[in-house]
């Protein structure tokens, strides 16, 4: 079994490091990252300069590393396409800190997953709830035996996993659910400087005091039990009967009854 590693925190990344130990147990591991720390630059694609890749020196040893000037997605789109042949899995992470209900759409680590997913592989992200002082050895852990089970039994591809593990000793892990995404976000802003409406401003993330759903990331989490979320890309809602229903016709009316069309 071959798998490509990468993160949003950088390539020398302890998070990235641990899971690389643990997965070298279990198969081929090539790590192919960005150069520094891209947190919060989801899916995001350098089209507008070249991107360099250069060959460093791993921390585990004997494992094929490259560093990317360029973002996580970037970094898979390479690997897949210019550095290794037959992955049968893309792993983001660990990062370092949560990444949970609607912060998925803007998370580093989990855009790289999904570039994995969008090229057709099996693909995770792992994520562990802290920023400082992570435990990291059940999430690689974690990460090895679903890449074991993933090669033995491969599930469809129309999924990707999003994997968030609380920042505890292993003994005090409750348990693991499947969840879904809470619809709460943990970005804000924050006015750092008085200027009236212009001036400098400081986007941060923060707990925040709203309620998690039952069975969702944010609830399991809080629960101190791993969240594992099933995700894919279909964003499109479907079309509500009651909303939606004749806005074509009525919209295509009247651009024509204004001759715009
Ligand atoms: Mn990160």
């Amino acid at each position: 079994m071959k798998i490509l590693v990468t993160n949003d925190d950088g390539v020398f990344a302890q998070g990235l490091w641990t899971l690389v130990k643990t997965l070298k147990k279990v198969a081929q591991v090539i790590v192919v990252a960005p150069d520094r720390e891209q947190s919060a630059i989801g899916t995001a694609v350098s089209l507008r300069q070249p991107v360099r890749v250069q060959q460093v020196n791993p921390l585990v040893p004997g494992v094929e590393t490259y560093s990317v000037d360029g973002t996580p997605g970037d970094s898979v789109i390479l690997a897949l396409a210019n550095l290794i042949n037959d992955i049968d899995l893309v792993t983001s992470g660990i990062n370092h800190g949560p990444n949970l209900g609607d912060d998925v759409l803007i998370s580093g680590t989990v855009g790289a997953a999904l570039q994995g997913y969008l090229h057709g592989f099996h693909a995770m992200a792992i994520s562990v709830d802290a920023w400082e002082n992570p435990y990291f050895d059940a999430a690689a852990e974690l990460a090895a035996l679903l890449a074991k089970r993933i090669g033995a039994n491969p599930p469809p591809t129309n999924i990707f996993l999003n994997v968030n593990l609380p920042n505890l000793p292993p003994a005090q892990i409750k348990g693991l659910e499947i969840t879904r995404l809470a619809n709460i976000s943990h970005t804000n802003t924050v006015k750092e400087e008085n200027g009236g409406k212009e001036g400098y401003y400081r986007l941060i993330r923060q707990k925040i005091d709203k309620t998690a759903k039952k069975k969702t990331d944010v609830w399991a989490i809080e629960q101190d039990i791993i969240s594992i979320t099933p995700l894919h890309i279909n964003l499109v809602n479907k079309p509500s009967p009651h909303l939606l229903n004749n806005l074509c016709a009525d919209l295509l009316q009247e651009l024509r009854r204004n001759q715009i069309l």
